[in-house]
């Protein structure tokens, strides 16, 4: 094929796509709106694409933007001289190795984390790679880490404690968890601590009255920060800080005892290509913290006026007031969030259903970036008459007996066939397999009755047909 027919045929792939640009995807992408920073990305990408970090003596260069990058993100991040960074390919790899670190660094017999139950998910995902317990602990008032029981889980587990965790923000609710009154905790028992600012890390350096969070906390003893959400860079880049060398040290790897090259890796990776590092060592060059403030600052304030005007429309309530850039909507009966996702897609927006969670009902997510800020209002205007549309449909009536059926099931006990009728009873049947319905709403509403458990093993099932 000839080099146009490609790229046409990329470019119509593509066209299938949530988009990334434009601020009306309100998930898994984030727009600055400045058309300079994302070129002189791509630029970088393309220019970096080919080189490999597997080696920092090979590719000087890498090893350099990465110190640059630990350097600012040190300038923001109230760190002394001691602490210590690695860009890793994403928030979950941080974690990863935040945990797998801690766990090597305690060495103990089975060996857990204490966290709030509001934890991002990769935390549950490096209990399962590492063997390490995941302790959850129900949050208190407004969603943030209960102190007193995650100190009472603490001292129930004793030894076998390796870390304590907590969010700035948490992503499911945008709040921030008390990471001062934990820090004290942690620090008199000689305990790390991890801060999860992988969404919040690019943005609560520039929100005046954020409550003490960071390095500037004594006991602070790691922290994960995403460069490809709030800095605004390509997919692939994430900080990982550890507050001196020593915590840091069981998170590097080297291996001499095979005929090949001596291994020797900071990250999970080996081979790892150096364009998003160097996409992001440009964008955070161009932006610079002037910039950072100023796109933080549109942010802040179009969350605010998003929030106000999701309070006003009929059947809609926040489920906690914003303290950064998410936004978390609740509904009444009269209408549900599955719906309203899909008809919010047919206006042009994508927002992100969050399924029920123990006693709490499924709500809606939102993440505003600085490009969303100017078209609030257009959002909420589409989000009236969503919500309109959806209550005059009523909510998804799902089959009791089907409701009751998933509610009961036990995974353990389901074949393979099993999961292809369910998969179909969902609605998920396609040509041979599976397939992504038109919408979704039926399905996730189903979906959402079924317990974790069945819930996550009915997606694992799709996820194998899908990619069979
Ligand atoms: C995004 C996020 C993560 C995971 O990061 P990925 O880059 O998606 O791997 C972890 N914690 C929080 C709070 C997040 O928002």
């Amino acid at each position: 094929m000839s080099p146009d027919e490609i790229l046409a045929e990329l470019r119509a792939r593509r066209a299938r796509d949530l988009p990334t640009h434009g601020g009306r995807t309100l998930a898994y992408v984030y727009d600055s709106g400045l058309a300079q920073a994302d070129e002189i990305a791509r630029e970088a990408v393309a220019m970096y694409a080919s080189t490999n970090g597997l080696d920092p003596t090979a590719f000087p260069s890498l090893l350099s933007m990465e110190a640059d990058l630990i350097a600012f993100a040190r300038s923001i991040l109230h760190a002394g001289d001691e602490v210590v960074g690695t860009v890793t390919s994403g928030g979950t790899e941080s974690i990863l190795l935040a945990v797998q670190t801690a766990r090597d660094a305690a060495g103990v017999e089975r060996p857990a984390m204490v966290v709030p139950s509001t934890i991002h998910a990769a935390f549950a995902k490096a209990a399962h790679y590492f063997g390490v317990e995941l302790a959850a602990v129900p949050v208190g008032p407004g969603h943030r880490a209960d102190v007193a029981a995650m100190t009472e889980a603490i001292d129930r587990l004793g030894d076998r404690v390796v870390l304590v965790a907590a969010s700035t923000p948490s992503y499911a609710h945008g709040v921030i968890d008390p990471i001062e009154e934990l820090a004290a905790v942690t620090r008199e028992r000689g305990l790390r601590l991890h801060v999860d600012a992988c969404i919040g890390g690019w943005v609560l350096p520039w929100v005046p009255d954020a409550p003490p969070w960071d390095f500037a906390v004594p006991g602070v003893t790691s922290m994960s920060v995403d460069l490809h959400k709030y800095a605004y860079t390509p997919k692939g880049v994430s900080l990982l800080l550890h507050a001196t060398p020593q915590l840091r040290r069981p998170q590097f790897f080297a291996y001499a005892d095979w005929p090949g090259y001596t291994m020797l890796n900071s990250t999970m990776q080996s081979t790892k290509s150096g364009g998003p590092l160097a996409a992001a060592w440009a964008v955070v060059r161009h932006i610079g913290a002037d910039g950072y403030r100023d796109l933080v600052a549109r942010t802040v304030a179009g969350t605010r006026e998003l929030a106000e005007g999701v309070a006003a429309i009929d059947h809609l309530h926040l489920v906690e007031q914003p303290e950064t850039s998410l936004v978390v909507i609740g509904t009444d009966d009269a209408v549900d969030v599955f719906t309203i996702s899909d008809l919010m897609l047919d206006r042009g927006w994508f927002v992100q259903p969050q399924m029920r969670f123990g006693d709490e009902p499924a709500n809606l997510h939102l993440t505003m970036s600085a490009a969303t800020a100017p078209s609030v209002p257009e959002f909420l205007d589409a989000l009236a008459s969503a919500v309109k549309e959806a209550a005059a449909a009523g909510p998804v009536r799902i089959d009791p007996l089907l409701a009751e059926a998933a509610a009961t099931l036990d995974p353990d006990t389901l074949d393979d066939e099993a999961f292809d009728g369910l998969l179909a009873l969902a609605g998920l049947a396609g040509e041979g397999g599976v397939a992504v319905p038109e919408r979704l709403g039926p399905v996730n509403a189903l979906v959402d009755v079924a317990p974790p458990r069945v819930r996550e093993a009915l997606m694992i099932a799709f996820l194998d047909r899908l990619s069979r």
